[in-house]
């Protein structure tokens, strides 16, 4: 099948399968084409005796890739998950900022029993049960939203480490357990740590809170942009909100003491990407938005 899409102000998020070809176009109105050629993934190292079965603390460490053509030209594109390698720079490809998000074949060994991150099913009885590869595109000449991207916590110094994600597993995909995919990215970091709004939101809310019984405070701010994007930012953990919920807050304002509801081992607040793009909800690596935000706090962007 072909993918057409157009460059536009933030980040093109898509899932597509084993012989897609995806037509973006550029801001130079030049035509990037890639096709998906293949997708695999192994287990790098295990603690679990039996992989894909979760053991208390078990740890796993994986890679996983995609075979693709751009512009005629072979890639190998290549991802480690659950080491400092799962902070990752994206590719740089033609012109155009490339992430390999994830691929479904990852889950031939690890669930998805700790939040969704897994690939779209697919309705169709005549298309594989689900996409095969998930990526954002962007074009390098520009960031991933037309706004500075602020920091949404305290940022450690650099960049996150694998060992600041809870037991130093629970980055975006890490093996829970040793065998469950992490559909976030988890920040250790104190109880009652002052998190703040890293973009302005159209609106947000709690939409579990321990006031309405649920065992932890979950959060979401969204935000439609000007291209018809809608992005959808969540956090866990939070011991309180500090600002009204449903209506808008401004990139900047503090809005909740983090890290101390329902948080297991390690005081840590847990963060959430999705993007609405061309009707489909997909979530992302939370890493990507902070990778733009390390950029903009060492350009001192609004500083
Ligand atoms: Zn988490």
């Amino acid at each position: 099948m072909i993918i057409p899409r157009t460059c536009k102000d933030t980040l093109t998020a898509l899932e597509i399968h084993h012989g897609d070809l995806v037509e973006f176009k550029k801001t130079d109105g030049k035509v990037w084409r890639m096709r998906l050629l293949d997708t695999g993934a192994r287990i790098l190292s295990t603690t679990l005796k039996t992989p894909g079965v979760e053991e208390p603390k078990g740890m796993t460490v994986f890679a996983f890739h995609a075979e693709v053509e751009i512009n005629g030209a072979p890639h190998r594109l290549e991802r480690e998950v659950g080491s400092n390698r799962s902070f990752y720079d994206p590719w740089v490809v033609d012109g155009v900022h490339l992430w390999l998000d994830a691929v479904d074949a990852l889950f031939e060994f690890m669930q998805e029993t700790h939040a969704p991150c897994r690939l779209q099913e697919n309705a169709k009885k005549s298309l594989p049960p689900r996409r095969h590869a998930r990526f954002a595109l962007q074009d390098a000449g520009k960031r991933i939203c037309p706004e500075p991207i602020l920091p949404w916590c305290p940022l450690p110094p650099d960049r996150i480490s694998i060992d600041l994600c809870y037991r130093g597993e629970d980055c975006w995909l890490g093996a829970y357990d040793g065998a469950s995919a992490h559909g976030g990215l988890d920040i250790n970091h104190p109880r009652g740590t002052l998190l703040s709004a890293p973009i302005d939101f159209d609106n947000q809310f709690l939409y579990n809170s321990t006031d309405l019984g649920w065992n932890n405070n979950r959060w979401k701010g969204q935000r439609h942009w000007g291209d018809g994007t809608v992005w959808i930012l969540d956090t866990s953990h939070m011991v309180r909100l500090t600002v009204p919920e449903h209506r808008p807050l401004a990139a900047g304002t503090v809005y909740a003491e983090g890290a101390g509801v329902y948080v297991g081992d390690h005081d840590h607040t847990h963060f959430g990407f999705t993007v609405l793009d061309h009707g489909e909800l997909i979530r992302l690596d939370p890493w990507i938005l902070f990778w733009q935000m390390y950029r903009d706090a060492s350009e001192g962007k609004r500083s």
